[in-house]
Order: C-alpha cells, then structure tokens, then sequence
C-alpha cells in the first residue's frame, strides 16, 4: 500500500523551532570559509568555530577535519552511540570547485557501529560544497536529540534553526522531496537546496548509510549519492536526526574565490577535454557509469559470485554493461556536481517497485553502480537487472549500505544452503542463492527491525558469532567465509589470486573498501607489480594518494578512469602522471599553497597516520586487527579448489616445494593455505616497513615526528605499544 505523506504546510505548521542561530555567512576565501559550525542536538547549542593555520597545514580539509575534531570529541572508552561521538561532515579546500570535474564529494567522518574506530566516508552530492558556501568548512554534531529533528542552515539569511520534525517521513526520497517543498521558496531556489538523510533501516541496522541529494533539474526530483560504508547513517539515525538540510544560492566558478582563477580554470579544462575525446573509447562513464567493469571483472575471473566462492559465472551477462546502456537514461545532466562531464550518477527511469511499502510507484533508480550490481547481483546469484535496481532503491531510501547488504546477504545464503540456517530461524524464507524474492522480503524486515531481519542487521561480524553460539555452526568456516574485516563488509572483487589486492583489502584503515587501494588491475590485469617490493610500493603510495582526495573534497573517479593518450608510454602508468601534475595546478590554483606532486603525498601520510594511531587508541590499530577471512586469500571448499585445480597445483608445485601428485584435495588445501597466509604475512612485513611502522603495524615515533604529528597525546598512544615490541 502506498505511503501517504503529509502537506510540506501542515508539516511547517507542526515544526517547532527548538534553537536558532544568526550568523554572517563568511565568504570563502581561497576554499576555506575560515570558519566551522558545531551542533550538540543535546544541549542545542549552536557554535561557531575558527578554522586555525594548524587544521589547514596538517589537516588540510574534508577526512583530515573530522579526524581532527572526533580526535578530540571522543575518548578510548566511548562507544558508538555514546553522546559524545560524533558525525562530522567536510568538504575540503577544492571543494565546490565548478569548472574542474569531480570536485563536489563531501567526506563523513565518525566511530563506525560495526568497529567503534573511525571510520570516513566519501560522497557526492550537494551538501559539503552548499555548506561550504553558506560559510561552514565542516559541520560537527554532537549529543543526541530528545526527538526526531531536522537541522536547517540557512546560508541566504544567515540563520541555522534546529526543529522538532515530528511528521516529517524518514525514508530518504520523501524526506528530500518534503525538505524542498518546506525550504525552497521559488522553484529556481530547489536547485540551490541539499539535503542528508538515511531511513528507517538506518534505525535498525548497524550498516546504515548518509545519503546526500541535490535537485535534478531535467527529471525534476530528487537524486541520491550515499556515503555508505562503516554505519555513518546508523549513527545519524542514533542522534535522532531526521535530516540535515542546507539553503545557498547564487553559486558560482568563483564561489571558492581562488588564488589563481586562470590556472583552476587550464587545469580543469585539459580534463574536460580528455572525458569529451577519450571517454567513450575507454571506460564509457558517461554512459554506463561503473557498470563497464562487470565484463571486464567476469571474464578475468574476478566477478564475486556465490558469496566470493567463484569469478565468474555464465549468466553474468544478464548483468554487463550493454544491459545497462539500455536501462539507464541517456543524454542527460548526470553529475552528482556542477562540472563534473564525466557525469557518471545515472539514473533507470520509469522504474516500477514490485515489493514493499512503495510497491507499484514508478520511481527513478539512482544508479547500479558496479559495487552495488556485483554486490546484490552475481554475489546472490540474481543475474536479474530488475532485481538488483529493486534491492538499489530500497537500500538507498531505507538509507542502508548495498555493499554490506549484499556481501551480508550473500553469506546467509551459503549458510543457509549449508544447513546452519532453515526456515525455522529465516521466519520462513527460502534463502538459497538466486532466491531474490526472499532477499528482497529479508530487505524489508531488516528495515522494520523484524524477526530475522533484526539478526541480518548486525552484519556479517556479529551474526558470525550469533549463527556459531545460537545456530550450532561451525566458528571456524564461519570465519572463513563471512567476508569482513574490521566489522566491515567486504567491497566487490574476488581476491584470492592477487596478494596486492588481499593487502588492498586487509591492510587498511577502515576496512575492506576499495577507495583505499584498488590494485586488482595492476596486479591481475596489467601484471605491473609482480615483486614483493613492488607490491609493498603500491600499498603505500596509492592508499596515500587516494586519502588526498578526500582532503581536498575531490571524486576520485577523475583521476584514473579516463587516461591521457600518452599515458601508457610513461614510466609508471598507473599513478598517470599528467593527472597528478594536474593536480599540483589546481591545488596551488585555489589554495595559494606552492606545492610539489611529494608534497600532496606528504599531505595525506600525515592524516593517514593520524588516523592509524586513533585506531590504535580506540583498540583497532595492530597487526591482529589487519587480519583477514581465508576466503579472501584462498579456496575455502573442495568445491572451490577444484574449479581452480590447475592454477592452485602449479602454484603449489612451483612456488610452495610441495608436490600435489597423488594427493588428496583436503592436503593439498591444507598446503596452500599453509603457504598462503605466510605470504600474507610476509607482505604487511613489507607493507609496514615500507609505511614506517613496527611489526606490528604501529607508526613509530621517527615516523610521527618526520610527519610533525608528534603531539604529546599522539605519541602517549602509540608509545607503550612501541616499548612493548622492543622488549620482544
Ligand atoms: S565522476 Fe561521477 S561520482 Fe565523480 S563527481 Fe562526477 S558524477 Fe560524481
């Protein structure tokens, strides 16, 4: 039955502003407003705060900030949903930029429901550049709200209300449509409009997502990007926030108001030009957005199918890009910011839901990308375009995570074909892979906090526990298959066969997202870093690289995805040179700041060590914690060996000493994962020696104080661990 939604008057008429705060918005000065806003839903206080030389130089903006101040809002004892945690929101300096693509993404930052350690999260969508322009470099909320309320800053007049929101709706698409016809007060105004919500899954789940909107002006209603991974939206439904909503008009090229206009300018219009010439002949982003690396995963045998068990499968085709090209939109304005002409945010229109309290609306699908098609598709064994974009929509409006959903979804489904799950326990669901009615009903019940959905919504670490103590399975397959790593569910690529992308995975800061380190093609693709030294190499640099997109408020997706013509001739394509060059422009254009390509890496060293030793603190920073799931580094079934038979004895003939002739599939296993996990280990040797950490993964003080992060508190935190390694 279809949701009714009340009036946007009757809704105005039942707000009741609980604090409001006058301000004079502050104009942005090359990229940074100077100034953030702090919020405690608790106290209803509202703050501003100065932006100091100290945050800009060490911490720069976006990731870096929320470091800063969770760094000082938390202590190792808080929890998650303690008051004081807290969810920061940042652009950076480069964001809003709208004459150099990609310069839009917002970065959330917060303790993660499924760690307790901090976990960012990058997003587009409106919200970080209209806050940076309404005279807000971050927003900071603290404590948690008697009632349900809607934030609402008003960077026109310069006024920030808190209000009591009782009717306003929860789910996503309704509560952005509600926000814009209560805020906007013309039609032009609905553009200059951005909204943050989750949804009721966010209240009774642990993998809730932020999902961050903005007015699509053509299909003439909202669209959503999420920043979906490590619970941000569980912990935004915990504080009991319905939305936060942000009003700026009149933005422009020169809202950052840069240092060097002409020079932000040249640099984004060499990258205009490459989307416009290069793209269609080398990703197709603009039209089929992420989708193009379906084939291109599946026919290298590194498509997750079967919760990970398999590469590949004969009925992925049902899910390639061509399928996809059809099913999108096309010839639209598809960019989650002004600028960005690679434009990949597409949409399916003219979607009709056959499930749920929605079921028979046509609404607009906002995506699949790649991660959430793998995810929800050929991991579950639902080679069925129209399913995925069912389980895409819902997700998105019940403001869960797709990849946490999918990989959660696809190990129930190996447990539940192993006989640890029956109907008895599922609340009579058939679980089995390609079952995609039953994973859409455990969907909806996993947002209504029901039954089994209750248990779905813990997420792979807790209900590893919960399926071995209630179910009677087996603790240690469990282990095996249940793809997370520090809490956090597995993204979308088979890493048995690729070392690199196992430490890609493991050797992380917030978990197992490919943001971080995504080598799969260099190493299974391209074969471009075949030595130990070399693997080691890329998992410092590239993690390093990426985490400074998320300083700067930038998509990362610009970068590398559609490459200059001469790049395949230069000395290291992957890191492609010319776009890093590029960078240097635009980051010296805006901020002012001369700058080598070293010193953007220097730049993030310094957050991503920050970030390791807050791990540490809040008891997730060590080797034990870079652990991984076997399945990710190796056949865990018979089943799985022997689809791989060949590859599996030839490594253990000629890289393990071990002969495989005459013997069983269960030694033979038992050999390679012997092998295996030592090579594992020998690589976060390699990987931390190369990062300037002990063996046990631990940034050491030579390393802190040559990044100038040598704060007293900073170094107390890692000291005892340092001793205690030197008294080994
Ligand atoms: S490339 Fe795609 S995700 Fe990145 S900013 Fe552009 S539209 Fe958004």
């Amino acid at each position: 039955m279809a949701i009714e939604l009340p009036t946007a008057k009757a809704m105005r008429a039942a707000h009741k502003v609980l604090a409001e705060f006058a301000y004079e918005p502050a104009p942005v000065v090359k990229g940074y407003s100077n100034q953030t806003l702090y919020i405690n839903l608790a106290t209803r206080t509202i703050q501003a705060k100065p932006v100091t030389d100290q945050m800009k130089d060490i911490f720069i903006g976006g990731r870096g900030f929320g470091l800063w101040y969770l760094w000082q809002a938390v202590t190792p004892a808080t929890h998650w949903d303690s008051p004081e945690n807290e969810i920061i929101i940042s652009s950076g300096p480069l964001g809003g930029t709208t004459n150099f693509p990609g310069s839009g993404k917002s970065l959330c930052v917060t303790l993660s429901p499924t760690s307790n350690a901090p976990v960012d999260s990058n997003v587009g969508g409106y919200f970080g550049s209209l806050l940076k322009f309404a005279g807000w470099d971050a927003i900071e909320l603290q404590g948690k709200a008697e009632n349900d309320v809607i934030v609402f800053i008003d960077g026109n007049r310069g006024r920030i209300t808190i209000e009591e929101a009782p009717d306003a709706a929860t789910d996503s698409y309704p509560v952005g449509e509600q926000a814009l016809a209560m805020f906007a007060e013309s039609e032009a105004e609905k553009r200059d409009i951005s909204t943050v919500s989750a949804g009721t899954g966010a209240d009774h789940a642990l993998f809730g997502c932020l999902n961050f909107n903005w007015f699509d002006l053509r299909r003439q209603r909202v669209r959503l990007k999420q920043a979906g991974r490590g619970g941000v939206g569980t912990v935004f439904r915990n504080k009991r926030i319905k939305a936060l909503v942000v009003k700026k008009s009149g933005v422009n090229s020169e809202s950052n108001h840069p240092d060097d206009g002409q020079e932000v300018r040249q640099a984004g219009l060499k990258i205009h030009r490459e989307m416009h010439d290069l793209d269609h002949l080398q990703s197709r982003m603009r039209t089929v957005g992420t989708a193009h690396l379906v084939e291109i995963m599946d026919t290298t045998d590194l498509l997750p199918t079967h919760n990970y068990k398999y590469g590949s499968h004969p009925e992925a085709k049902q899910l390639y890009s061509d399928c996809y090209l059809k099913a999108f939109t096309q010839n639209t304005v598809d960019g989650c910011w002004y600028g960005c002409t690679m434009a990949c945010s597409k949409g399916m229109d003219g979607f009709v839901l056959r499930t749920g309290p929605y079921q028979g609306q046509t609404v607009t699908v906002d995506g699949p990308e790649y991660e959430t098609i793998a995810g929800c598709g050929s991991n579950l064994g639902v080679f069925d375009l129209h399913w995925v974009g069912e389980y895409n929509y819902y997700c998105d409006t019940y403001g869960l995570d797709t990849i946490s959903f999918g990989t959660s979804m696809a190990f129930v489904m190996e447990c539940y074909e192993a006989g640890i799950l029956n109907q008895d326990i599922t609340g009579g669901l058939e679980l089995n892979f390609g079952n995609a009615e039953a994973a859409a009903e455990l969907l909806h019940r996993t947002a209504r906090g029901e039954g089994f959905g209750r248990v779905f919504g813990q997420g792979i670490h807790r209900m590893k526990r919960i399926f071995a103590e209630a179910y009677g399975g087996d603790a240690q397959w469990l282990q095996d298959i249940g793809m997370e790593a520090k809490g956090m569910e597995y993204s979308e690529y088979i890493t048995k066969e690729s070392l690199a992308m196992q430490g890609g995975y493991g050797l992380t800061l917030k978990g197992p997202q490919h943001d971080e380190a995504w080598l799969i093609f260099m190493d299974m693709v391209h074969n471009l870093i075949p030595t130990f030294e070399n693997k080691a190499e890329a998992l410092h640099y590239f993690p390093m690289w990426r985490t400074w997109f998320g300083l700067n408020g930038l998509c990362k997706v610009i970068w590398n995805d559609v490459e200059p013509e001469s790049n395949k001739f230069e000395k290291e394509p992957a890191k492609v040179p010319e776009h890093v060059d590029n960078y240097v422009r635009y980051f010296t254009g805006v901020t002012g700041r001369p700058v080598t390509k070293e010193d953007l890496v220097f730049m993030s060293e310094k957050v991503y060590n920050f970030q390791r030793v807050f791990n540490i603190r809040m008891g997730m920073g060590r080797r034990s914690n870079d652990a991984v799931p076997y399945r990710s580094v190796g056949p865990v079934t018979a089943e799985e060996y022997e689809s791989r038979a060949d590859r599996y004895d030839k490594q253990l003939r000629e890289k393990a000493g071990f002969d495989p002739a005459g013997k069983t599939t269960a030694e033979k296993m038992a050999a390679l994962r012997q092998f295996r996990e030592a090579e594992y280990q020998r690589l976060a040797d390699a990987v931390y020696k190369r990062r300037g950490w002990s063996a046990d993964g631990v940034p050491t003080l030579e390393k802190l104080h040559e990044l100038g992060i040598d704060y007293p508190d900073v170094v107390d935190v890692v000291r005892p661990y340092l001793q205690a390694s030197q008294r080994v």
